[in-house]
C-alpha cells in the first residue's frame, strides 16, 4: 500500500512559517496584502477565491477581495491593475483565471508588475524561473516539489513523467524538476503523445495534470513509484449536497495499492498551491 502524501499537513506546517512572518512584518508596521480579481461568476473560480481569501485571513494578512461582473472590459481591469500595481499598500496581485472570453489573459497577466506577481504567470517570472534567478515561482508546480522534498522522495536521477503541458502547471513543472538541486530527468506527455502510458510505466515519479478524472490507470503506473495527482475534476454525485464529487486524473484506489507514495484529491496537491500562495505574499512584503 502506498504512503499516502498529507497535502494539507505539510501545508499547514508552510502557514505556520507564513504566520510567524506575517507576525514579524506587521510588528514593524507592513502588513502583507494581497489583492485577489474575481471577474464573473464560475463556481469552481469562486471557491478557489474564496480559499484563498480564507488563507490570508488565517495568516493574519490582508486580502482586497475584489469582484467584478463577467461583464467588466478589458480596459476596466487593466486600469484597475495599473491602480493596484502603484498602491504601495498591496504586495501581490492575483487575477483568478479563467477570464471571460472578451479579455486576454495574456495582456492582463502582462500588466501585472513582476514584483506583485505572487502567482509567478508573469513572462517576466517564467523567464526567471527557466533561467534559475530570483522570483515568484508559479504556486502549484512549486507545491509539488516542495512535497517531494518533505517526503524525502528521491528526486536526483529518477525519471519524472509530467501529463499535461499547461502554462500553469506541466509546463513550469518540468523546469522545476531538472532544477540541479532536484536532478530529475523528465518526460512531458500531452494529446500529441500517442501512447502516453509506454513512458508513465517507466516513472519513478509521475504527475497527472490533465483535468479528466481516472484518466490513469493502475495498468500505467510502475509498482513503488511516486503518484502526484493534480487534477481536480468534479464528477456528478447525486448523492451530494453539491451534486458532485472532487476526483482526480488518477484512479486513486486501484493505484493506492501498487504505487510507493500517491496524493489524495482532494487533500494533496491543493492545499500546498494555496500554501505556496501564502508563501510568495509573504515574500513580497518582505523584499525592499
Ligand atoms: P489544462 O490547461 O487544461 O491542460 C491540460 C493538459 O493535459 C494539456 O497539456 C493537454 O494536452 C493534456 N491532456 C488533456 N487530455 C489528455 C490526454 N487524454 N492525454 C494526454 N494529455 C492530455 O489544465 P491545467 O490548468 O494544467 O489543469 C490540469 C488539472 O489540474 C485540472 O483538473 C485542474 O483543475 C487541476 N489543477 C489543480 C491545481 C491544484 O492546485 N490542485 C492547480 C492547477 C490545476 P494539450 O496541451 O495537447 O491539449
Amino acid at each position: 500500500m502506498a504512503i499516502i502524501i498529507d497535502g494539507k499537513a505539510i501545508a499547514a506546517k508552510v502557514r505556520d512559517d507564513v504566520r510567524l512572518r506575517t507576525q514579524k512584518l506587521t510588528e514593524r508596521g507592513i502588513r502583507p496584502c494581497l489583492a485577489v480579481i474575481l471577474v464573473g461568476e464560475n463556481p469552481a473560480s469562486v471557491s478557489y477565491v474564496t480559499g484563498k481569501e480564507k488563507a490570508l485571513a488565517e495568516a493574519g494578512m490582508d486580502g482586497r477581495d475584489i469582484r467584478l461582473p463577467a461583464a467588466t472590459s478589458e480596459a476596466e481591469l487593466l486600469a484597475l491593475i495599473a491602480a493596484l500595481n502603484a498602491d504601495s499598500a498591496v504586495h501581490g496581485i492575483l487575477v483568478q483565471l479563467p477570464l471571460p472570453p472578451h479579455i486576454s489573459e495574456d495582456r492582463v497577466i502582462n500588466a501585472i508588475s513582476p514584483e506583485k506577481d505572487v502567482d509567478g504567470f508573469h513572462p517576466v517570472s517564467v523567464g526567471n524561473m527557466v533561467l534559475g534567478r530570483p522570483g515568484f515561482l508559479p504556486c502549484t508546480p512549486n507545491g509539488i516539489v516542495y512535497l517531494l522534498k518533505e517526503m524525502q522522495i528521491k528526486t536526483a536521477g529518477a525519471h519524472a513523467v509530467i501529463l499535461g503541458r499547461s502554462n500553469i502547471v506541466g509546463k513550469p513543472l518540468a523546469s522545476l524538476l531538472i532544477r540541479r538541486d532536484v536532478n530529475a530527468t523528465v518526460t512531458v506527455c500531452h494529446t500529441g503523445t500517442p501512447d502516453f502510458s509506454l513512458y508513465t510505466k517507466q516513472a519513478d515519479i509521475l504527475i497527472a495534470a490533465v483535468g479528466k478524472p481516472g484518466l490513469v490507470t493502475a495498468g500505467m503506473v510502475k509498482p513503488g513509484a511516486a503518484v502526484i495527482d493534480v487534477g481536480v475534476n468534479r464528477v456528478p454525485d447525486s448523492s451530494r449536497k453539491s451534486g458532485f464529487v472532487l476526483r482526480g486524473d488518477v484512479d486513486y484506489d486501484a493505484i493506492e495499492k501498487i504505487a510507493g507514495w500517491i496524493t489524495p484529491v482532494p487533500g494533496g496537491v491543493g492545499p500546498m498551491t494555496i500554501a505556496m500562495l501564502m508563501r510568495n505574499v509573504v515574500e513580497a512584503a518582505e523584499t525592499p
